[in-house]
């Protein structure tokens, strides 16, 4: 017999009983649609074995559906009333499963440690900081292999876009120095309380087994960063700053073998990571001129 999960009517109790309104500032759109819980978690392709880390619990309605699927549920919760009742809600939904439950009462932002060593992140983000969650935690915690998340549709459209997409920009390169980035569905508004304006987006990851490349991250973000904040300029005026002058930026994207004319738009992960490579390579004096120092010769 299927265990029963969360709908409308115990959703709008929970939060009665924790004393809480919804806030956007939070993004608190709770789901209240059971299918909608079942299909996260059959997307998610969670193994029994696996200890999930949940962002942003809310009053549990995601949280019942991992515990049935998992070993053990980790889950991050930035509002205290709603962290305080969590366990209680598992202990009286899930009695059999209390003790495999870790709450943590902080900012998944900037969370740095936890109880347990996750294998994995599923989620229903809080829409307004959805993308430096992600990628904060797919750098602090190396363990996390796979994961889904839902976000705002056109985050997850972004997030999962391919170089020359419209889409395409900081979060797809980003997510996909970490991680191969699929869109795995479209859910509609009417399964949340409150419900959202505007519809919202499954993404499914996989971590990638080896790094791309040995290069330092924080380097590479820089370049990445800096490509975009200009999007409609060339790669050599858009990385002119970061360059220290668009001289140093076109001998460092001629040691990269990446056309200076193009736009960050067109760069796949791995041309960045040359870009990134290459700026070690070129001093920095080049771009204080042409004046070369004695006994260097281009
Ligand atoms: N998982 C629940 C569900 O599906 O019904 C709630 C999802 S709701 C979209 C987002 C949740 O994230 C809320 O519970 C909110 O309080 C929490 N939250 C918001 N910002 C957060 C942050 N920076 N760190 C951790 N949790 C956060």
């Amino acid at each position: 017999m299927e265990t029963a999960l969360l709908g409308a009517a115990e959703i709008r109790d929970l939060a009665e009983r924790a004393g809480i309104r919804p806030t956007k500032t939070l993004g608190q759109n709770f789901v209240i649609d059971p299918n909608t819980i079942r299909r996260i978690i059959s997307t998610a392709k969670i193994r029994p074995e696996e200890t999930v880390l949940e962002v942003g619990p809310g009053l549990g309605s995601l949280t019942l559906g991992l515990l049935d699927a998992a070993e053990r549920v980790v889950a991050v919760e930035i509002d205290p009333p709603l962290a305080e009742q969590l366990p209680d809600t598992v202990r009286r939904f899930r009695p059999e499963k209390a003790d495999r439950l870790d709450v943590v009462l902080s900012d998944a932002m900037k969370v740095r440690h936890l109880p347990v060593e996750p294998t994995a992140l599923v989620a229903n983000l809080p829409y307004n900081v959805a993308v430096p969650v992600l990628l904060h935690l797919l750098a602090q915690f190396p363990s996390i292999t796979h994961g889904l998340v839902m976000v705002q549709d056109e985050v997850a459209d972004r997030l999962a876009a391919e170089p020359g997409n419209k889409t395409y920009g900081v979060p797809s390169v980003k997510a996909s120095w970490f991680a191969e980035v699929r869109k795995a569905g479209v859910i509609g508004t009417n399964v949340f309380w409150p419900a959202p304006k505007i519809r919202s987006g499954l993404v499914s990851f996989t971590r990638r087994e080896e790094p791309l490349a040995d290069v330092d991250r924080v380097a590479l973000f820089g370049v990445i960063d800096a490509a975009f904040a200009q999007r409609r300029k060339t790669l050599r005026a858009a990385l002119a700053g970061w360059a220290g002058s668009s001289q140093r930026a076109g001998r460092i994207l001629e040691a990269a073998g990446v056309d200076p004319t193009l736009r960050g738009e067109r760069l796949g992960v791995n041309e960045f990571i040359s870009i990134a490579r290459a700026a070690e390579t070129v001093p920095a004096w080049v771009a204080r001129g042409d004046v070369l120092p004695r006994g260097y010769s281009q």
